[in-house]
């Protein structure tokens, strides 16, 4: 898979792609990441990527043309992408099923905003996926490209160490995920249940499930009623 990210500040990325998971999946040539910096596409010698906006307001807003200059580039490098992402705070809101499909595409390029966003006229003709990380707006898209290429990286078949692990993690079947302990059995006075010392893998797998199901009406109702209702 490769990943492309276009960005005006690139070293706001250089920690989360290269620690941990993704570092280890880049290394295993799983996923291709590259930070591209969309002033390399500006013109002039200011390397000029924002203006004032139309109708006037505060805040600046990022021109049409840098970011044409450097989608149609890097397109034509890539031959087409499977997705061109905007990640912005009014686009739909991310979650694990967008993830899965994310981390099915061969090609995927992720342009992150500033400021008070992009001119809407990328967005209508060049983006063709609005992704937002929740409801609160951050300073950029940089840490919503991270969140988003954690999410998919992890994915990939051999990212993790036991490819069951994301199986089992919160959402994948709209559970949240059930209590998980280690040694010791008491610390502290603090028991670890019965139930997972017991050796009985049947009974310990109901559990779980009863644990998640309780968690889950409790802590998010609404996913509990969307499971109800498939
Ligand atoms: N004026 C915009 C916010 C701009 S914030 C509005 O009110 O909708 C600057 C940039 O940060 C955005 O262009 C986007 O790329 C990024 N950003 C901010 N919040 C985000 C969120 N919740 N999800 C994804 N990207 C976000």
């Amino acid at each position: 898979m490769i990943i492309d990210i276009l960005t005006v500040v690139p070293e706001i990325l250089n920690s989360p792609l290269n620690y941990s998971i993704v570092k280890r999946a880049r290394e295993n040539n799983l996923v291709e990441i590259n930070v591209i910096n969309l002033r390399d596409f500006a013109k002039g010698s200011y390397r000029q990527v924002d203006d004032y906006q139309y109708g006037g307001g505060a805040g600046m807003v990022m021109m049409p043309e840098p970011i044409y200059r450097a989608i149609e580039t890097l397109k034509q490098k890539r031959q087409g992408y499977d997705e061109i992402i905007f990640t912005t705070p009014d686009g739909e809101t991310y979650n694990q099923q967008t993830a899965n499909y994310f981390s099915t595409l061969d090609k995927i390029l992720i342009l992150c905003g500033h400021y008070k966003g992009v001119d809407q006229r990328v967005r209508d003709h060049l983006i063709t996926r609005e992704i937002s990380i929740g409801d609160y707006v951050l300073s950029g898209g940089e840490l919503a490209a991270a969140v988003i290429v954690d999410s998919v990286v992890r994915l990939l078949p051999g990212a993790l160490g036991n490819s069951e692990s994301a199986l089992t993690d919160s959402f994948q079947d709209n559970l949240l995920s059930p209590p998980v302990y280690t040694r010791p059995a008491e610390f502290n006075g603090w028991k670890v249940p019965d139930i997972l010392l017991s050796g009985n893998q049947k009974a310990i797998e109901e559990w779980r499930l009863e644990q998640s199901i309780e968690r889950t009406k409790r802590i998010r109702p609404d996913l509990w009623e969307k499971l109800d209702l498939d």
